[in-house]
């Protein structure tokens, strides 16, 4: 029984409207509150029974617009800055629309996406600067990029046999990286099977970039200890408060201890296309493998992450099919469809795989890279802004150096407790968010509570800003009076 449509003329129409509504969506989205909670009666809706027999497209299309688009997280929002989140485009938008269209698997195979996938990802080795011979892969997300990477680390450094023997065929394994570390590396090491304290959590300076002298010593402690170290972890862009380690100076420790050096770029490294701030990130392409999202600071909607590695054969080293030729089912012809292909099922997780190489490639086709590169350089200036702005005002303090696009702050009238100063920023960020006024995320800097500003937001003007620093010092005040 086929599931196309009976009317295709009714199809076309109303693939029309769907389209037409949500460019006015995405085009008025500054006048909406950038969040709002769902209502109970919507979410008893939400909670219908399981729908033996359907409806007409259009009834379940008028459903989709009264009980879920109104209630979005809002990172599409003009100003939604909350914990490192990306705003999509339209382009984008349609892409991914053609990609579920054309639906194609992209294990592999002799067609067009797999090209697309390839291209884009050579692409963004060279904006990225890493040689050409890299490797590289479109995944769900930061995550799985980064547990990619590590996977690979650990292949190329246990010095035994992981894929045949385990986590526990060999000395204990180690990696490390700074307290700043994003959880990932927690879930990462979990998955891996070696376990959370695997991950040797670093000291920071006073600018949140790892103590390398500290990393060294506790490399040379591990291994006089009978561990095995197998990498470090370097950070481009931490997400408490953008902090950018020393990349250079991992490289040669890595090198001093020949241990793999991976990267999370997870938002910072596309810093790399900022015409006047790309030196922040410099170092990063030193990695042998980076992990970035396109779904932050690349502006898509999700899901994409990218891995990236040095040495191309040690990707496909850590996810190829061990069994001699590959399995039966999945093996190479000579002719026909399966012929020589680049198999992006040898370099990740998942076999089947869909095509969101297309929104990539879309979205650098239209808006070209100094577009997208002029939008990074935006961000990053209006994180300054705002931490001037911030500087300006009297009642309020900034709490961490703005290295890069993060800025957190808080309220601080005279004459209160730290734990009352606490608890009163905590309020006001949820009036902000309550307010729909803008959505901003917390972070605990020292003990202090920090009202914390990511900003990968390509809609947001520095009008934003201001508006933002007036209403958190009204919401402050009205609290305080
Ligand atoms: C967001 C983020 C991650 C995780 O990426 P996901 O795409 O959310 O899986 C990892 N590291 C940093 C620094 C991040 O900002």
């Amino acid at each position: 029984m086929s599931l196309d449509p009976t009317d295709w003329n009714a199809a076309r129409a109303l693939a029309r409207t769907m389209a037409e509504e949500m460019v006015t969506y995405l085009e008025t989205v500054r006048e909406r509150p950038v969040w709002q909670s769902v209502p109970a009666d919507v979410k008893a809706e939400l909670a219908a029974p399981i729908p033996r027999a359907g409806a007409p497209l259009a009834d379940v299309y008028d459903s989709f617009k009264r009980n879920i688009l109104p209630y979005p997280t809002g990172n599409i929002h003009p100003r939604f800055w909350g914990w490192v989140m990306g705003t999509g485009s339209i382009t984008a938008m349609l892409a991914d629309m053609l990609a579920s269209g054309m639906n194609p698997h992209l294990a592999g195979y002799d067609q067009s996406a797999s090209l697309i996938e390839r291209q884009v990802l050579n692409w963004l080795t060279e904006l990225i600067g890493l040689p050409a011979g890299s490797s590289g892969v479109l995944v769900s997300g930061g995550t799985a990029a980064n547990l990619n990477g590590l996977m690979a680390a650990r292949v190329a450094k246990a010095g035994y046999d992981v894929r045949e023997l385990g986590a526990q065929g060999g000395p204990p394994l180690t990696v490390y990286g700074s307290t700043e570390t994003h959880s990932w590396i927690y879930k990462a090491c979990e998955t891996m099977g070696m376990g959370r304290r695997a991950f040797r959590a670093i000291p920071v300076d006073a600018d949140y970039r790892i103590d390398v002298r500290a990393c060294r010593a506790a490399i040379e402690a591990d291994k006089a200890a009978g561990l095995r170290p197998f990498a470090i972890v370097g950070n481009c862009g931490t997400v408490g408060t953008g902090a950018i380690d020393d990349l250079a100076a991992l490289r040669d420790l890595a090198d001093a201890h020949g241990l793999w050096l991976h990267i999370d770029g997870a938002f910072g490294a596309l810093a790399a296309l900022a015409p006047r701030d790309s030196h922040l990130v410099k170092g990063q392409e030193l990695a042998d493998s980076l992990a970035f999202d396109l779904h932050k600071w690349g502006y898509l909607p999700y899901e994409c992450g990218v891995i990236l590695t040095r040495d191309g054969a040690a990707q496909t080293a850590t996810w190829q099919s061990q069994t001699p030729g590959g399995p039966a089912y999945l093996r190479s012809a000579n002719e026909g469809i399966a012929v020589e292909t680049t198999y992006f099922s040898d370099r990740d997780l998942q076999l089947s795989r869909g095509f969101k190489a297309l929104k990539v490639w879309m979205a650098l086709m239209e808006q070209g890279v100094d577009a997208i590169g002029a939008a990074i350089q935006s961000n990053i200036d209006q994180a300054r802004y705002l931490g001037r702005l911030v500087e300006a005002t009297p009642e309020l303090e900034l709490l961490a150096h703005v290295s890069l696009n993060v800025v957190n702050f808080r309220f601080r009238p005279d004459g209160l407790t730290d734990e009352a100063v606490n608890l009163l920023n905590q309020k006001i960020l949820a009036q902000l968010q309550i307010r729909g006024i803008a959505v901003p995320s917390q972070t605990v800097l020292e003990g202090r509570f920090a009202i914390r500003v990511a900003n990968t937001n390509h809609r947001s003007t520095e009008a934003d800003f201001d508006l933002l620093v007036t209403a958190v010092c009204d919401i402050g005040r009205e609290l305080t009076a």
